[in-house]
Formats: C-alpha cells, structure tokens, sequence
C-alpha cells in the first residue's frame, strides 16, 4: 500500500491535489470533509451533529471522526493505499490513525504539508464560497477555520515537522506547479 496524509490549512488546495493524486496513482481518496457533507446531505444522526458544527468552523468530536475513518479504512482495505484529506486534524487522530495503520501491518508513507500564505487562503476562501454552496466558507466562519487550525492542526504538523516526517509542498502558486512538486515527492518515496 502507499498511504498519503495531505494536510494544511482549509484553502491550501488539498482536495484539488488528492485528486490530481487520485488520478495519477490510484489511490483512494478518503475526504473526512466531504464525508460530512453527504451525512449532513443524508440527514443521518452524524450529519444532525456535524451540521452547526461545520457552519461554526468548529471541529467534530475526535471519537465520531475516527470511528467513521475506521469504518472507511476497513471498507476499502484491498485498496491499493489510500490519500487522507482533512484527517487528523487533531493529536488523538494522528495517533488514532497511527494505530488502526499498525494493526494492519501498514504505516503513512508520506506525510505531505501543504503551505500557502494567510492572506491567499482567505482570498482562494472567499472565492471559493461565491460557488461551492459551503456554508463554512464565508469571511468570518473562514477566520475561525483558520484559528481552529493554528491551535488544533498546527501541533500535529510540528509533531511531523520534528520526527523528521514531513514533506513540503509551497501552493502559492498555480494547481500545475503544486502537483509537480507533490509528483516528485511521491516517485522519490517509490
Ligand atoms: P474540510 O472539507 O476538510 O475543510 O472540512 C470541513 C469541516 O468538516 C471542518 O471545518 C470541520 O468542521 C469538519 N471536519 C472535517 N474533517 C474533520 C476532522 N478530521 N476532524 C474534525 N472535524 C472535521
């Protein structure tokens, strides 16, 4: 399996980059975001949940997003590896994740960062949110993304950063020259 965590601030280009990865190395995508969305879309008990904490920029408690991406792993474990966007975004999912890795005799091969400036997250945001329908992209519930994810985010990325783990990808530049970055990255590991 070749497993791939991409994390980064919301705005970074993580889901346009799982894809282009998705496409390019057949991996399977698990987009914690978007499973949200459909629950919520559904009207299942987890999406009633996950409704106003979404809009509010907040997080959804660590012990119903790591059941649901256990669920997932375990759907789709003949896969051949799989590329987490928007998961962990906390410490106890990291090492949640760590662990449900392990008991599967795999690991995260690639933990890929990506960075891009505050200003462009809140511009790419804000722009976003004239078409994508969020209802968490708007000015001041994209400012609270933002602050969740310096103090929730930011110390599993450290955590990464210090036992020599991550790899970085700069997107304050055009999706094309992102991906070659993310591309050699990738052929580097194989
Ligand atoms: P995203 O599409 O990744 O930007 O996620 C949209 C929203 O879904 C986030 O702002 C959170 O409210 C929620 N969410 C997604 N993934 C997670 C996660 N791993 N842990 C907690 N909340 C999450």
């Amino acid at each position: 399996m070749l497993n791939i965590v991409i994390t980064g601030a919301p705005g970074s280009g993580k889901g346009t980059q799982s894809d282009l990865i998705v496409k390019n190395y057949g991996l399977h995508h698990i987009s914690t975001g978007d499973m949200l969305r459909a629950e919520i879309k559904a009207g299942s008990e987890i999406g009633q949940l996950a409704e106003h904490i979404i809009a509010d920029g907040k997080l959804v408690p660590d012990n119903v997003m790591i059941e649901m991406l256990h669920k997932q792993i375990l759907e789709h474990k003949d896969a051949k590896g799989f590329i987490f966007d928007g998961f962990p975004r906390t410490v106890a999912q990291a090492d949640a994740l760590d662990k449900m890795l392990i008991s599967m005799g795999e690991k995260i091969d690639i933990l890929l960062v990506m960075n891009v400036k505050h200003e462009t997250l809140v511009e790419r945001l804000i722009l976003r949110g004239q078409t994508s329908g969020r209802s968490d992209d708007n000015k001041e519930t994209i400012e609270k993304r933002l602050a969740v994810y310096t103090e929730n985010t930011l110390p599993v990325i450290e955590f990464y950063r210090q036992s020599n783990r991550l790899t970085e990808a700069d997107n304050n530049t055009t999706v094309e020259d992102c991906f070659a970055q993310i591309k050699k990255i990738i052929d580097a590991h194989q």
